[in-house]
């Protein structure tokens, strides 16, 4: 995934506007590889600062996450901004000389930006670690493992701390 930045970067204080789409390989998140059906919509606004460029963009696309209380999958929708600054490689040294912090900044060569690792990244960074299908989630019965979203079985589970569940089944039995 490259942009051709030759135009901009010959066009000092100019905006450019993008709207790419993309596929993507399944990008590993935790225990989960996360898969997009449909290519995912990058909108991307570069500023030529005079001596960098800067990257404001924004990732879209639908996937689907397991749900952390029921353990059912459901859709999610991705949506994340991000902002990045690249120098190309024969402008670094003037940069740094100006004083400007360029730790932060990524350095280029030829014409074009590989886009390919942020959009990664910011994948991983929008897909919550712990997600639930939805706020009111019931989960799994702590007894039988019922799924309460569906169906309402006959544990008592009030107050059982799903750890002593399985104590409380033993002395039962
Ligand atoms: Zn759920
Ligand atoms: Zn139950």
């Amino acid at each position: 995934m490259f942009v051709d930045v030759s135009e901009i970067r010959n066009s000092p204080g100019h905006r450019f506007h993008y709207d790419l789409t993309e596929e993507i390989k399944p990008v590993v998140v935790g225990n989960d590889e996360i898969r997009f059906a449909k290519p995912l919509v990058v909108n991307l606004d570069i500023l030529n600062t005079g001596k960098t460029l800067v990257f404001n963009g924004r990732i879209k696309g639908d996937t689907e996450l397991v749900c952390s209380r029921c353990l059912e999958t459901y859709p999610f929708h991705l949506d994340a901004g991000f902002t990045e600054e690249f120098c190309h490689a024969s402008d670094l040294a003037e940069l740094a000389e100006s004083g400007q912090d360029t730790e932060e900044i990524h350095v280029y060569d030829g014409n074009r930006i590989k886009l390919e690792d942020i959009i990664i990244e910011n994948i991983v960074l929008g897909i919550p670690m712990k997600s639930v299908c939805g706020e009111n989630c019931r989960g799994l019965c702590a007894v039988c493992g019922a799924n309460l979203n569906k169906e309402e079985c006959d544990c008592k589970t009030e107050d059982i701390d799903p750890r002593l569940a399985v104590l409380q089944k033993y002395f039962e039995s």
